[in-house]
């Protein structure tokens, strides 16, 4: 059976990702992550765009296990701060994976920041990379607003500080499916998944 490697360290993103190839349906495809094949070294994260990213952790993960590989490289981008933290969403505070230290920065920053002026989107750029073949860069969009105080327990990252457009309640106070529905990831994986059904051929 054809295998594809979900070449993520994020145990956040692990979970979505899983979750929604799984949730596609596509017969005969194997989903494998990065604990069920040999370890290799994680490249630091230079690109400038997440889309860079995303292809440069695609691309090490094919090499290295020459499977067919996802990665994504997402973010959030928030208006008041020019879209930053963007690329270095994950280490906003200086110490990568902080997820508690980057969200109550990002809070301290927009402190005075009034509440007509909060907006921010997650982005996601996923990235599918076939050894010897094909190199596919798809990008999902989330737009939405940052509230003042963390609520809510589902999720990771910033979602307890992101409101959705449209919605009353932060990303970590939706459920699982709502979340997968309309989310940056969400939307990016779907994207990408008539390219993973190509694998099966
Ligand atoms: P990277 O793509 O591994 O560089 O890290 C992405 C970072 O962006 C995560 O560590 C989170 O801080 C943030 N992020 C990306 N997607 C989400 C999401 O769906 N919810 C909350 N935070 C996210």
């Amino acid at each position: 059976m054809p295998r594809v490697l979900l070449a993520t360290r994020n145990s956040g993103k692990l979970v979505e990702l899983k979750r929604m190839v799984a949730g596609s349906a596509i017969d005969g495809l194997q989903i494998v992550g990065l604990t069920d094949v040999p370890a290799f070294p994680e490249a630091p994260e230079t690109g400038a765009t997440f889309a860079e990213n995303a292809l440069a952790k695609a691309r090490d993960a094919a090499d290295a296990t020459g499977l067919p590989s996802v990665a994504d490289d997402s973010g959030l981008a928030v208006d008041a701060l020019n879209g930053m933290p963007g690329v270095l969403s994950a280490r906003w505070s200086g110490r990568h994976g902080d997820d508690l230290a980057n969200l109550e920065l990002l809070l301290a920053q927009l402190g005075d920041t009034p509440d007509d002026r909060r907006g921010a989107a997650f982005v996601c750029a996923a990235a599918l990379v076939v050894p010897g073949g094909a190199e596919t860069v798809v990008h999902g969009e989330w737009p939405g607003r940052i509230i003042r105080a963390s609520r809510g327990t589902n999720g990771f990252g910033y979602d307890p500080i992101f409101v959705p457009e449209g919605e009353d309640r932060t990303s970590a106070e939706l459920d699982p499916d709502e979340k997968d529905a309309a989310s940056h990831r969400g939307r990016a994986m779907r994207a990408l998944l008539p390219h993973l059904r190509a694998l099966v051929g």
